[in-house]
């Protein structure tokens, strides 16, 4: 379809047709009059925030996991949503489209956010130019309009002011918006609100035809369902409508040891039955760990345990090999530490923890949610921050979490002994997910979240791989029916099974919303 365009408009498109198309490497015989008259979408000043600079091709080129390197040809950093969306309309229409990565804040572990040879957008970019209007609270404090580019941490803080807040979190907070909705968003509030793609009202979005579309549950609704958990697959999110709820002023936390994985989980299951949104009875955030041999009980997610109680905690580790440490939070604002403590043991009554191992801190709202940075600071300050991170994230259900136990925990990570930082273990509730969702769950009422949330050096991470791809077999051997969480497939039939049920319709929504296969390429699933 042919636009009409003033003069100058014209020959700015043709100039920045001409920068595209050397950028990405589109050869010289292409005929730049039959591209511009194609384009629906006058092209805006995009030539302008395409750089080929060698930094930020570098830093394209690489994410948190320091594993997989891909380099773009370019990376835009947009100042508008239309900027976004002229570049796809680009490669859109272009005869030799080329692949477009939204990259949120580079947080993946495996190139999930690169382009090969393609354009990254750097969302970050936006973050400038939206002149204070990326977080928008409504004046009724029921939701927040927040921007794709967005971080949780600035998420909380912009709410935090009108004494609101979300309800679903991930345990870091320095992830963006439009990275964590697209993949689920997971923590310890998720067996009672749902991952943060369950909270989540409606949202603007640019699709593969570099079409802007605003979709919800009752609008486009195909699209909504299809983003959310859709791995970046069907459209760039550039906004996000999130609920909010009156924030809490501060969060008792507490901590429990146990030498017994089924005391272990039949308290967490019991825990997070109890799961209505509005039930005063239930705790808002029910987490669990394993504490191994690794020096210190405390590890970089949070430093929690009374140092004058490390030497025991860590002689109970040396004694039983794994010690599996519930977690859990009761928000308060202000209550007596009577009526705190009674409301506690109360929700806490009849758990099997080992009597003298429970610990609690009281601590203030986002201090709880941010828990993580003071441990990022930490690794950065010895250079622990920017290494190799093979991390591996598992759904198992339910009924064969003790199989896991068995034959993961203590037959491969104890028996091999590598496991440097954080092992998370912890159940959610499935009728808290929606299945039209591209999110893919164990089917099973209850299931655990297991990550593997490991570091090691650039030189032994072999070893670590080696341990992921035990775990991995061991599991299809025992009918252990995972799903990976964050996940990471190198072939097509990987991919299919992951998706199970749910391939025949992640693959028309694709054909629907990105015919050409330009989104998110580093997913390694159409490209
Ligand atoms: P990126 O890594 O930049 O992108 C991830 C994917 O989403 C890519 O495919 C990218 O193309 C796509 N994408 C990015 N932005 C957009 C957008 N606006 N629209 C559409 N697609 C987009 N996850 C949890 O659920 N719970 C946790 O507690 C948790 N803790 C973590 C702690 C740490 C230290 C780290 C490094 C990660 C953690 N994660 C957690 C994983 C995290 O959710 C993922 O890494 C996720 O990808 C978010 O990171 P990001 O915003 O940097 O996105």
């Amino acid at each position: 379809m042919a636009v009409s365009l003033p003069v100058s408009s014209y020959f700015s498109a043709i100039f920045i047709i001409s920068r595209l198309m050397s950028i990405v490497g589109i050869s010289k015989h292409w005929n730049i009059m039959n591209i511009s008259s194609k384009l629906s979408v006058p092209p805006l000043d995009v030539a302008d925030k395409l750089s080929v600079d060698p930094s930020a091709v570098e830093s394209a080129s690489r994410d948190f996991g320091h594993i997989a390197k891909s380099v773009p040809k370019a990376v835009l950093h947009p100042s508008s949503v239309q900027d976004i969306a002229t570049l796809v309309k680009f490669s859109y229409d272009s005869s030799v489209p080329f692949t477009v990565a939204a990259k949120g804040h580079g947080h993946s572990v495996r190139g999930q956010a690169m382009a090969e040879n393609g354009v990254v957008v750097d969302m970050a970019s936006m973050k400038k130019h939206r002149n204070g209007t990326g977080i928008r609270v409504s004046s009724d404090g029921l939701y927040a309009d927040v921007g794709g580019e967005q971080l949780w941490f600035d998420v909380l803080n912009a709410t935090l002011k009108h004494g609101v807040a979300p309800v679903s979190w991930t345990d870091y907070l320095y992830l963006t918006v439009g990275g964590t909705l697209s993949n689920a968003g997971i923590s310890g509030q998720t067996f009672r609100f749902g991952p943060q793609i369950s909270n989540v009202y409606e949202m603007d979005v640019i699709t593969g035809k570099a079409e802007i579309v605003t979709c919800s549950p009752k609008k486009n609704s195909e699209l909504f369902y299809a983003v959310l958990g859709g791995l970046g697959q069907f459209g760039i999110i550039t906004r996000a409508r999130i609920p909010l709820e009156p924030a809490p002023k501060r969060v008792k936390w507490v901590r429990m040891l146990y030498k017994d994985f089924s005391g272990f989980t039949r308290d967490q299951e019991l825990l997070v039955s109890i799961n209505g949104r509005r039930d005063r009875n239930a705790l808002d955030y029910v987490e669990g760990s394993l504490l191994m041999d690794q020096g210190s009980p405390d590890n970089w997610r949070s430093s929690f345990f009374p140092p004058k109680d490390h030497k025991r905690i860590t002689s109970l580790i040396t004694n039983h090999g794994i010690i599996y440490c519930l977690e859990v939070v009761k928000h308060h604002n202000d209550q007596s530490e009577d009526t705190l403590d009674k409301e506690m043991r109360q929700l806490l009554k009849g758990l099997s923890y080992m009597p003298g191992f429970m610990f609690e801190k009281d601590v203030l709202y986002a201090e709880f949610l941010n828990r993580v940075e003071s441990g990022e600071v930490k690794l950065r300050s010895k250079g622990l921050w920017d290494v190799p991170h093979p991390w591996l994230n598992l759904f198992v259900p339910k009924s064969q979490i003790a199989d896991f136990n068995d034959g993961v925990f203590k037959g491969i990570v104890l028996k091999r002994n590598i496991t440097k930082g954080p092992v998370l273990v912890y159940p959610m509730n499935r009728q808290k997910w929606d299945d039209r969702m591209s999110a893919v769950i164990p089917d099973e009422e209850i299931f655990y979240a297991v990550g593997f949330l490991l570091s090691s050096g650039f030189d032994d991470r072999e070893a670590f791989d080696d341990q992921n791809e035990e775990i991995l077999q061991f599991c299809d051997e025992a009918g252990i029916r995972v799903k990976q969480y964050l996940p990471h497939f190198t072939s097509r039939d990987a991919w299919i099974h992951h998706f199970g049920s749910k391939w025949e319709t992640f693959q028309q929504r694709k054909h629907q919303f990105d015919p050409k296969m330009l989104l998110s390429p580093g997913q390694r699933i159409f490209n």
